[in-house]
C-alpha cells in the first residue's frame, strides 16, 4: 500500500516537473522569435495587460481553476499554452518510466528530455513562424557532443551511425530541395543533420518517416477540406519533430516491427 502510494506521487512529481518545464518553454515560443528576454519582464493577461501574480501561473491548475478565464478581465485564455504544459507533463513521465525506472539511466533521462523540449520549441516556433531558429539545432548538435562523449546516454549508438545519421536524411532533403525549389525549409534540412547526429542513422530514419507520413495525411486532408490549394505551403517542422520525438520514445520497437516482415 505505501509503496503504490509512494508510486503515486512520484508520477505527479514527475508530471507536474514536466509541466512546469513546458510553461517556461511556452514563454521561450512567444519571446524568442520577438527578440525579447527570456527572464526580464513579467507574464501578462494578453487581453487587459494586467500582471500576472503565483497563482495564476501554476502550469496546468491555473488553467483549470481559473476554468479557462483571466482572473482580472475574464478574457479567454488561450488553450495551446496548457496543452503544451500538458504535453510536457506527459513526456516527463514517460522518459521517467523508460529511462530512469526500466532502464536506471538518469543520464539518459536528462538528456532525452532536454531533446523534448528543444523539439517542443522548434515545432511550435516553426509553426507560428514557417522558421525554425539556427541556435535551436546547434542545441541538438551540443546535445549529440554530449551523448557522444557519454557512452552511458546512448550506447546502442555508434560514432559511425551518429555520421551517417547527419546526412542519411538531410541529404535526400537537400537534394530534392534543389530539383524543386521550397520543397523544404532550410531550418527544416539543419534540423535533420543535427537530430542524426543525436539519434544515429537507424532512428533518424523512422523518424523521417513517421513525418513524411503524417505530414504527408495533414497535406491531403488540407487539400481535401480546401483549406490549401496546391501551391500553399505549411510548417513541416512540427511534423519532424513529432516524428523525432516518437522516434527517440518508441523507434527500436518500429524498427523491430518492420523487420519482422522483412524475415518472413
Ligand atoms: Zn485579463
Amino acid at each position: 500500500m505505501f509503496l503504490v502510494v509512494l508510486e503515486a506521487l512520484l508520477c505527479v512529481l514527475a508530471f507536474m516537473f514536466g509541466a512546469c518545464i513546458f510553461s517556461f518553454l511556452n514563454v521561450i515560443v512567444y519571446r524568442l522569435p520577438r527578440k525579447l528576454s527570456f527572464v526580464k519582464g513579467f507574464s501578462m493577461c494578453p487581453s487587459c495587460g494586467q500582471r500576472l501574480k503565483a497563482p495564476d501561473l501554476v502550469p496546468v491548475f491555473s488553467y483549470l481553476f481559473l476554468r479557462g478565464k483571466c482572473r482580472y478581465c475574464k478574457a479567454a485564455i488561450g488553450v495551446r499554452d496548457t496543452l503544451v504544459e500538458i504535453l510536457g507533463g506527459v513526456l516527463a513521465l514517460l522518459s521517467a518510466w523508460k529511462y530512469i525506472y526500466k532502464e536506471e539511466n538518469i543520464a539518459a533521462f536528462v538528456v532525452v528530455f532536454l531533446f523534448f523540449c528543444i523539439l517542443t520549441v522548434v515545432a511550435f516556433i516553426d509553426k507560428d513562424t514557417m522558421e525554425i531558429p539556427d541556435g535551436c539545432s546547434i542545441a541538438i548538435v551540443l546535445l549529440a557532443i554530449a551523448a557522444a562523449l557519454l557512452p552511458m546516454v546512448m550506447p546502442e549508438v555508434s560514432l559511425l551511425s551518429r555520421v551517417i545519421g547527419l546526412v542519411c536524411v538531410s541529404l535526400p532533403m537537400l537534394l530534392v530541395t534543389l530539383a524543386i525549389p521550397g520543397a523544404f525549409g532550410g531550418g527544416d534540412i539543419k534540423l535533420m543533420a543535427a537530430a542524426g547526429l543525436f539519434l544515429g542513422w537507424k532512428l533518424t530514419v523512422v523518424s523521417a518517416a513517421i513525418a513524411v507520413l503524417t505530414g504527408g495525411i495533414y497535406g491531403c486532408w488540407l487539400l481535401a477540406a480546401h483549406k490549401a490549394g496546391r501551391k500553399d505551403q505549411f510548417a513541416f517542422g512540427p511534423f519532424l519533430c513529432a516524428g523525432l520525438g516518437i522516434g527517440v520514445l518508441v523507434g527500436t520497437y518500429v524498427i523491430d516491427w518492420y523487420m519482422g516482415f522483412l524475415v518472413y
